[in-house]
């Protein structure tokens, strides 16, 4: 029997799936897949929790499948083995999966695509984890926008009555339009067999945020010692566990502030499509030999969050504990790294890569380049934070910096490991002298 593969990648979930809606509509039995990525997964610590977090999804996603009469199939090897593989084992019409927009996806989705078309198999693929992607809000002259102001209204302008409607993905998912694995495809891998260990960290429900959260959300967003402030739905849009256009529809109708940050999220991913050189380098030439500082004590005191500094220091905790960070902190502790320290974005934006249970490269990179100074997006290089000031605006009564750091008011919390405006002042030096 001839069936369709659905490709699942950074959209675990079965609700509002564009691809899988298309794929449930291809005429053939539907078998969904997930692959454990040898390439990526090799370059993971051995207790990662964000391969917890997917193992669990995708566990979830094949009792859901099971219950309605179907199954999924899941594998670890090299993403082409992978393919190569399945093809032998069964009669595959068509692989239909939803676009990824990093670098290392791109190149993977052409290989694949070729590999496919060998056997002539065709590799259909869908917008589904942003609103606008790659090359659909542009500027007048054709070009991607550089500045978020222009492009969130050209955005804005562009949306239409239907941009949020949600696809028919779970009405379809039916006994009649699924595949089931063959009984040799029955078992899944585990943790265990792809040789790590549990690390679960606290996520939120898969669901959309608590109405009163999003409608307070313009006037608590910035102070991290609110836990109810932000949505905290990072992880699930990460990994596609909720969709996109569930999560604007509900800002569109609640808080438009909350809409407007989410744009962000659209905007580094059309960026990093765009250019995907600036994984590793500033977007800005003039910024790409820029004289960073090497000093292995202060980036472990940053590390560990003994900067110092409690704001900066209780972000950096609650990273190393938890898997998150609120924004605020996630803008002290950055901005404190680039321009205090003066330190290069790269290593802290890795640091945060293997940290963040939501890590999302473009997200990541897009933020840390924005604080480096380095981005395209228009932030001055000379205008630089004060931690200072960022404490007293945010975490005024230090209940942030109480929460995460013990030690905090007693003999044992460090003093500054950098006098703020010094760092300052050698920064702006530095980027005067390294700016081509
Ligand atoms: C240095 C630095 C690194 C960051 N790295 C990441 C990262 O790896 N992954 C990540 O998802 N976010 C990243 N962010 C953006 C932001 O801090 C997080 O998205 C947010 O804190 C997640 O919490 P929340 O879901 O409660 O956000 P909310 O404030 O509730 O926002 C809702 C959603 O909007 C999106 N969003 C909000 N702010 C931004 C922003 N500035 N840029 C892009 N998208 C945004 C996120 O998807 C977020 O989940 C980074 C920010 C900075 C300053």
């Amino acid at each position: 029997m001839k069936i369709t593969i659905f490709w699942h990648r950074r959209d675990l979930r079965f609700q509002d799936n564009a691809g899988l809606a298309a794929a449930l509509q291809s005429g053939h039995p539907v078998l969904p897949l997930f692959i454990y990525d040898q390439t990526i997964l090799e370059k993971l610590p051995k207790n990662d929790a964000r391969l917890t977090f997917i193992f669990d999804q995708v566990e979830r996603l094949a009792h859901e499948a099971h219950e309605v009469g179907g199954g999924l199939l899941a594998r670890y090897g090299r993403t082409p083995d992978v393919f190569r593989q399945l093809l032998k084992d069964y009669d595959v019409a068509a692989v239909y999966t939803n676009e990824d927009y990093e670098p290392y996806a791109t190149e993977r989705d052409q290989a694949i695509a070729q590999l496919l078309e060998k056997e002539k198999v065709t590799l259909n693929t869908f917008k589904d984890q942003v609103i606008f992607a790659k090359d659909e809000v542009m500027t007048k002259n054709g070009k991607p926008h550089k500045v978020f102001g222009a492009y969130s209204k050209t955005w804005k302008a562009q949306l239409k009555p239907n941009s949020f409607a949600p696809h028919p993905s779970k009405d379809l998912l039916k006994k009649e339009n699924l595949a089931r694995p063959k009984s040799g495809d029955a078992s899944r891998p585990t943790l265990a067999s792809m040789g790590f260990g549990r690390h679960e960290q606290p996520t939120p429900p898969v669901r959309l945020p608590d109405v009163p959260v999003v409608k307070s959300y313009a006037e608590k967003r910035d102070f991290p010692a609110n836990n109810r402030g932000t949505t905290h739905r990072s992880v699930h849009l990460r990994f596609g566990t909720l969709s996109i256009r569930q999560l604007m529809a509900q800002a569109e109708e609640l808080n438009e502030k909350l809409l407007n940050e989410m744009i962000w999220r659209d905007f580094f991913m059309m960026l990093l499509w765009h250019f995907p050189n600036t994984a590793t380098e500033a977007y800005d030439p003039k910024m790409r030999h820029l004289p960073y500082r090497d000093d292995p004590e202060q980036y472990r005191a940053w590390c560990e969050g003994r900067t110092g500094y409690p704001l900066v220091d209780a972000g950096m905790r609650q990273l190393n504990e938890t898997g998150y960070m609120h924004n605020r902190a996630r803008i002290a502790a950055a901005g404190f790294f680039v321009k205090q320290l003066f330190m290069d974005w790269t290593v802290g934006e890795h640091y945060f890569s293997e940290k963040l249970i939501d890590y999302d490269m473009s997200n990541n990179i897009g933020n840390w380049q924005w604080m480096a100074g380095t981005g395209a997006v228009a932030a001055p290089w000379f205008r630089i934070y004060s931690p200072d000031s960022q404490q007293k605006q945010y975490d005024p009564e230090f209940a942030y910096a109480k929460q995460w750091l013990p030690e905090f008011g007693t003999d044992a919390y460090p003093a500054p490991i950098v006098d703020h405006r010094f760092g300052r002042e050698r920064a702006l030096d530095l980027i005067r002298k390294g700016r081509k």
